[in-house]
């Protein structure tokens, strides 16, 4: 069968191939760096690295972009209170980010891009769509004329023709229900960061950034938009309003939205507190594969209940597959190769590889894989599997990996690199000189339980390795 994914914009299952060639040509939405990314916001992004292995195992080459958003009302507010620069700020938070999205195993995309990087192209855009006239200025803050695009609420399916107030919400987070218009540009207010641009100064509003980003790099028509269903609206939304009225074509001929990760049935979020990071639950001791695993196992268009039960079945599952692995790899089977087995192993391949082309049911994907390893673990223990049988279950392992990638132990924390561990050295002799003796102590046993020795001597610190 083939490839299909549903699509938000007519809501139902349509078969899937890029528009030109072997390219897809995909644009999601990435991380606001203000804080760090919780477990329920990488149900998003391991969402998007399945859908990139499994269109690449379909045959197809991707042209990828993700943007970070290191520009929002949020950033600004904390980034002023810690006196620092947003720069400065969002650079903790965009590396955090990086960092646990490698230990999640997520391919990165093929370009990365960060707002502030863009600013003058989204001035340009901006004046575009003024000189077309869907723009109004008020106090030196631009708007979107919803008024100006009949088909706003295409995406959501919101019917916007009714008499609406038209108020104006002048944040870049979430618009009000009614509010139609939107924010393309903000004036700053007293004391804020600001670019100077042939708009004047401000700074962009959240929509416009993935607009101009997505047409700089893939072009005006997308194959794919993907992102959370909290961003169906208003976000994509606008983003179509504001694209379509620049190009006058199409945005993205594909919307893919993946559902939320709950807790206790509501959504795992900052302000609910409800969230837990990666970090939380690595120091919980569960690796980084389970979350993997967990968040994987469900199809990406049902809402997935987060709970450590789940955590612990997942790690199951994966110890299972593991074993599996590991019997392939050592068990001596009688010689020859079973033919019923082989068959059974190609039956195995295809409803893997039919329930991901039906819109990537990961939960069936894996129904499959066990209910193979299940049968063909009972052949092992009748003797009925043989020596050539192997080659081809190991394939079959590989090609369930190349997806959900959980095969793999996570490798022990790696003691400290040799830059890291001078680092630490300064550090405590910086200590030193301000007469922190105990933080000097302190730096000197962490030192030591990662097994690094120091020796003060007259020229300075020298150090081994235990
Ligand atoms: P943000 O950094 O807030 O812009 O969110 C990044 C991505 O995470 C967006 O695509 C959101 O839709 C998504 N997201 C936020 N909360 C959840 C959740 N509980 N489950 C799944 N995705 C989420
Ligand atoms: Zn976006």
């Amino acid at each position: 069968m083939s490839l299909r994914f549903f699509n938000t914009l007519t809501l139902s299952l349509q078969p899937f191939a890029p528009a030109e060639g072997r390219t897809v040509r995909m644009y999601t939405c990435g991380p606001t760096v203000y804080d760090f990314a919780h477990i329920g916001n990488f149900r998003t992004f391991i969402f998007f690295d399945l859908l990139r292995r499994w269109l690449r195992a379909s045959g197809y080459e991707l042209s990828h972009v993700m943007n970070i958003t290191d520009v929002d009302d949020k950033i600004i507010r904390n980034a002023m209170a810690q006196q620092k620069s947003m720069a400065d700020y969002t650079a903790v938070y965009t590396q955090a980010f990086l960092d646990d999205s490698k230990m999640l195993r997520l391919e990165s995309a093929e370009k990365l891009v960060r707002a502030t990087e863009h600013i003058p192209e989204m001035a340009a855009a901006i004046e575009t769509l003024t000189e077309k006239g869907f723009t109004y200025e008020t106090d030196g803050s631009i708007y979107f004329r919803i008024a100006k695009f009949p088909e706003y609420g295409k995406l959501s399916h919101n019917d916007f023709s009714g008499n609406r107030s038209g108020a104006r919400v002048d944040s870049d987070t979430y618009e009000k229900d009614d509010a139609r218009d939107f924010v393309l540009w903000k004036a700053p207010k007293e004391g804020e960061p600001f670019w100077d641009t042939k708009v004047g100064p401000g700074r962009p509003g959240w929509h416009i950034e993935c607009s101009v980003m997505a047409i700089e790099y893939l072009g005006e028509t997308l194959d794919i938009h993907a992102g959370g269903v909290d961003l169906t609206f208003p976000h994509h939304e606008n983003e179509i309003a504001q694209s379509e009225s620049l190009t006058g074509k199409p945005f993205a001929r594909f919307w893919l939205h993946a559902e939320f990760l709950l807790v206790d049935g509501q959504k795992m979020s900052k302000s609910l507190g409800n969230f837990y990071t990666l970090r939380d639950i690595l120091e919980r001791g569960h690796p980084a594969e389970t979350v993997r695993y967990l968040l994987a196992a469900v199809p990406y268009r049902k809402g997935l209940n987060f709970t450590f039960e789940g955590l612990k079945s997942a790690a199951t599952a994966i110890d299972r597959l593991r074993n599996y692995e590991l019997r392939l790899k050592t068990e001596k089977f009688p010689p020859g190769t079973d033919a019923a087995l082989l068959g059974r192993t190609e039956r195995a391949g295809t409803e893997f590889r039919d329930a991901l082309d039906d819109d990537l049911n990961t939960a069936e994907a894996l129904a499959a894989v066990f209910e193979y390893i299940r049968e063909t673990n009972t052949a092992m223990d009748a003797g009925g599997f043989q020596a050539g049988n192997t080659q081809y279950a190991l394939e079959f392992l590989r090609q369930f990996d190349a997806v959900f990638d959980v095969l793999r132990p996570a490798e022990k924390e790696d003691s400290l690199s040799d830059a890291q561990v001078d680092e630490k050295i300064a550090e405590r002799t910086h200590a030193k000189k301000a007469r922190d003796f105990k933080r000097a102590d302190a730096i000197r046993q962490e030192l030591d339980a990662q097994g690094i020795i120091l020796e003060d001597t007259k020229d300075g610190v020298r150090w081994k390795r235990k």
